[in-house]
């Protein structure tokens, strides 16, 4: 397969050497326990508080905690506890008055979930209530001034996961402080590490959690910012680590690969600059413009992420645009809770009241700061690629061409060709023993044009699965030869398998898993 052009780094991103290093050596040279008083457990004090202090100047926490856990979703829970704990100290005391618990309608959605999950647990007994966004993806302030007296806590990330709107935290503040919210405020900033500024200490924001793994660093490693003075209580009780705040051994080898990161970000070295990543990303909106006609941006590039894009593209469903990149070995991801079948649209387009067929076709870009131009060279000659094979394939909408699959290969039974599985090495076996077997790609044309791959050192036969049927009769007549089929994942290869048994002829297998398993039995031609 050709060089994978990863571009889901909103999703994760890969992990920085320098980050593995520290991680190994954290593992294999440096593995004490920071709570042992020997001086093995001493060596991983000293790394956790350098790490600290590190991220400490990275938050600008001033004179607030940094704690370090398992990730945002940690963070999250902890943060809505913590306040959610002091709201109920408040009633206790009978101060009333706030009965809401105000967040972006466009949260992750670990946010409202841990808001809902933990005001049961409590007992508050507060109303969740969803703060709207504008048609870019930024908080009404104005309803925002209108409820933040009724708010005991108000969570409005900083910058969102699926469009890369940046939130107007100044407006926020602004906002909190002239309505004299008595609110705790959290900052989900998981997506803005690195590519915004943040000084913490200089704002009114109580909680902040950030995960590693968006930032080059390993799953499983986060921390929260807690403002010096806000409520806190422990989510995990135990050993006492982290200063009682957060027991458990800490995840040394991840927080080892966090310093690494965080080091590379205040050497301000291989990171680039915000000016720097916009014009990257100038780059591939120019590559996209020209490959797809007629893309409309979800979010305006002045006020998103200089690392996100996300768009559609008039008759084109996000599903089509995603295989399409994934042939051509480019990793995007859906803006969409994207099923194999259908996509259902993105709740964050929705807010925003975008068109219907923009929240459903949706695809996001995402990249780290630390891309370079080599990389957003052969990101956009990719995007150009795709592009080509969309026009070979004709750009027509998704509807007619799903329906008149469904048509053509539609009532065949669940379960049915379960026996005509073929694993990757058994493919190869059944290549060798099989010397006239025909291989055929059912991907779509664009798909194939732009992921053009030959299987085992055999050359590969185009049938979209829409047009099988056609070619049947062909196939079959007089002495037919076995048949292979495979397409991105196995979903579209075994429906063509069922189709051709049910036609009656039994000599026809599939690539089980799909070109996404099949590793190096596939060369892209
Ligand atoms: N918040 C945002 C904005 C995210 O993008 C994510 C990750 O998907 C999370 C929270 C959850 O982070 P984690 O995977 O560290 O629990």
């Amino acid at each position: 397969m050709s060089p994978e052009i990863y571009l889901d780094s909103n999703a994760t991103s890969p992990v920085l050497p320098a980050a593995i290093a520290a991680a190994a050596d954290a593992m294999g040279t440096c593995y004490g326990n920071p709570s042992s008083s020997h001086m093995t457990g001493l060596r991983a004090k000293a790394l956790l508080d350098t790490v600290r202090q590190r991220a400490r100047r990275v938050l600008g926490a001033g004179n607030g905690r940094v704690i370090f856990n398992s990730g945002a979703t940690e963070g999250i829970q902890t943060a809505v506890l913590s306040a959610l704990c002091a709201v109920r100290d408040r009633q206790a005391g009978g101060e009333t008055g706030a009965d809401l618990l105000l967040y972006g309608q466009t949260e992750h959605k670990a946010v409202p979930e841990a808001l809902a999950h933990w005001n049961r647990v409590l007992g508050t007994g507060l109303t969740l209530k969803a703060l709207p966004v504008d048609g870019e993806g930024r908080h009404r302030l104005d309803i925002l001034r209108q409820l933040a007296p009724r708010a005991a806590m108000i969570c409005t990330m900083a910058a969102n996961n699926e469009t890369g709107a940046i939130t107007d935290l100044a407006a926020i503040d602004n906002a909190l402080r002239l309505t004299a919210s008595r609110a705790f405020w959290m900052v989900d900033s998981v997506q803005a590490l690195g590519k915004l500024p943040l000084d913490l200490a200089d704002t009114r924001i109580d909680y902040a959690p950030f995960s590693g793994h968006k930032l080059y660093a390993p799953k499983g490693i986060g921390m929260l910012y807690v403002r010096d003075g806000a409520p806190y209580t422990p989510l995990m009780a135990g050993g006492g680590q982290e200063g009682g705040q957060r027991s458990g051994t800490e995840n040394m080898s991840g927080i080892a690969a966090l310093g690494a990161v965080l080091a590379v970000l205040e050497a301000g070295q291989v990171f680039r600059t915000p000016a720097q990543l916009h014009t990257l990303r100038e780059r591939l909106v120019a590559s996209l413009r020209g490959a797809l006609p007629g893309i409309v941006f979800n979010t305006p590039l002045a006020t998103s992420l200089p690392t996100t894009l996300n768009f559609s593209v008039p008759g084109l469903t996000g599903k089509e645009l995603l295989d399409v990149f994934d042939a051509a070995s480019v990793r995007v991801s859906s803006g969409s809770a994207c099923s194999s079948a259908k996509a259902a649209p993105s709740y964050v387009l929705e807010a925003m009241q975008l068109a219907e067929w923009r929240c459903s076709a949706a695809v996001r870009m995402s990249f780290g700061p630390a891309a370079d131009d080599a990389f957003i060279d052969a990101a956009c000659e990719r995007i150009d690629r795709c592009g080509r094979a969309l026009r070979i394939g004709g750009l027509i909408p998704a509807t007619s061409r799903s329906d008149s699959a469904a048509v053509a290969c539609g009532a065949v039974a669940e379960g049915e060709g379960a026996d005509a599985e073929l694993s990757p090495s058994a493919l190869r076996r059944f290549l060798i023993e099989q010397p006239d077997a025909l291989l055929v790609d059912v991907r779509e044309p664009w798909e194939y044009e732009a992921g053009k791959a030959a299987m085992g050192g055999r050359e590969v036969l185009s049938v979209p699965l829409s047009r099988l049927p056609s070619r049947l009769d062909g196939w079959l007549e007089g002495e037919a030869r076995p048949l292979v089929f495979f397409c991105r994942s196995g979903a579209r290869s075994l429906r063509a398998v069922q189709c051709v048994r049910q036609a009656g002829y039994q000599g026809a297998w599939h690539l089980a898993g799909g070109l996404a398993l099949a590793g190096d039995l596939v060369e892209l031609s």
